[in-house]
């Protein structure tokens, strides 16, 4: 029998100590707060957040703390240590040096924040930052660590550096500077939903974003009182956003976006042989079956989307899994973001009795989920790693999530 391995999830208490911590050891001196945020799972609606489309995520229980004080020069010192990781990595940069595309590296998504948010004239004091980050959100498996540390970046640097904008006006601000971190300075085309699901998850809550309106909703989302567990599996094969595959997809519907903004309509207000139609005029849609299959996953994503919502408000969650499922299998065929060890994991959980499973995420690796009954859970995790390991893959690392709090200041 395959070992199951469970990611590491540390209390409130323990994360702040630990941030606490590695502050004073790097800077010698206390910080004046630490603030957190969580990665976030997508329950269905995968890549169709730049496709004006709709999608149903939830904040996790999984938090990235950062303990911060300010400074009066330009510079931004960081240490952080990674999930997992012992050795920290540390990284000073004055913010002068950042703008688009610099730092292109995992410094940018933390330095990158304090540039937009300075950019937008959202800081009372533009000066520099002490940062020391702890996290217990697992990297690139497509549950957001990114966004859950430009956020907590965010939300540090505002409270130390005083907000320009009143409270509520802040938000909307802070995801702006947190897309455009990730966007302008580290170069991944990523679309809004995991920053927006970190700011303002709530514990028993979903999310319905709504990318054409630019609005949200909360949506009940309790497993637990319905004798239910939802299971991350993250298949530890790495997700690489930033090489050329995403920017592929993306850039298709962008295209066909362009050509739909031209007459002023949407996805939403055709099928899709009425959008391959439109295309043909088009000297770049040449493989038709190409872009009937990637329109055709956005049009039926956004449509399950929306019957998902439902769904999970009647709580029929028989019908939920099934969506879950035909989302997992048009990701697969139609947008062709599946990996062998994704496809794998849904399988295996599927086996084992799971009302329904999917990849979630960008793709290209990171993880699954499957809707299991709770006393299913670890048996479900189990039959995942058995798979994993029959097939030479590596091992899965679970998480059972829970949809939890948004952004926050811990102490
Ligand atoms: P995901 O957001 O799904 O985890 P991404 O590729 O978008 O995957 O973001 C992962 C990257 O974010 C890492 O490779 C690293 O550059 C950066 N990152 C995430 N968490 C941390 C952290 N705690 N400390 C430093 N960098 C981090
Ligand atoms: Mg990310």
């Amino acid at each position: 029998m395959a070992i199951t391995h469970w990611a590491t999830t540390r209390t409130e208490e323990q994360l702040v100590s630990d941030a606490k911590k590695l502050f004073t050891a790097t800077y010698d001196e206390e910080p004046t707060g630490v603030w957190a945020a969580p990665g976030r799972v997508n329950l269905i609606g995968d890549h169709v957040d730049y496709a004006e489309g709709i999608c149903l995520p939830f904040a996790l229980e999984q938090l990235t703390a950062v303990a911060a004080s300010g400074r009066n020069d330009n510079l931004v010192n960081i240490v952080t240590i990674m999930p997992g990781q012992e050795e920290p990595r540390t990284l000073s940069i004055s913010l002068d040096e950042v703008g688009k595309g610099n730092p292109a590296t995992w410094a940018g998504y933390i330095v990158g924040v304090i540039w937009a948010l300075n950019s937008a004239n959202a800081l009372v004091c533009k000066t520099g930052l002490d940062l020391a980050v702890v996290s217990d959100v697992p990297v690139g498996s497509g549950l957001s660590s990114s966004a859950a540390l430009e956020c907590s970046t965010a939300l540090a640097a505002v409270e130390v550096k005083g907000a320009s904008f009143k409270k509520m006006a802040m938000y909307p601000v802070m995801v702006e500077a947190t897309m455009r971190a990730e966007n302008d300075v580290v170069g991944a085309s990523t679309g809004g939903l995991d920053q927006r699901t970190s700011f303002y998850g709530k514990p028993n809550q979903a999310l319905e974003i709504d990318f054409l309106y630019d609005e949200f909703s909360f949506v009940p989302c309790n497993f637990d009182d319905h004798g239910l567990a939802l299971l991350i599996a993250d298949t530890n094969a790495p997700h690489r956003l930033i090489d050329g595959q995403y920017g592929s997809r993306r850039g298709l519907i962008d295209e066909v976006t362009a050509v739909l903004r031209k007459e002023d309509s949407t996805f939403r207000d055709y099928k899709v042989d009425q959008i391959l139609e439109k295309l043909a005029k088009t000297p770049e849609c040449s493989d038709h079956d190409l872009y009937r299959r990637r329109v055709g996953h956005i049009i039926n994503e956004t449509r399950r989307t929306q019957q998902a919502v439902t769904l999970l408000r009647e709580g029929d969650f028989t019908k939920f899994g099934k969506l879950m499922t035909e989302s997992h299998v048009s990701l697969r065929d139609d947008y062709e973001v599946v990996t062998p060890e994704l496809d794998g994991a849904v399988n295996a959980a599927l086996s084992a009795g799971a009302l329904g499973a999917r990849m979630t995420g960008g793709g290209f690796g990171g993880s699954i989920i499957a809707l299991v009954k709770k006393e299913d859970l670890e048996s479900t995790a189990a039959a995942i790693a058995e798979a994993a390991e029959t097939r030479g893959f590596a091992e899965p690392t679970f998480l059972h999530a829970k949809p939890s709090e948004g952004a926050r200041r811990l102490v």
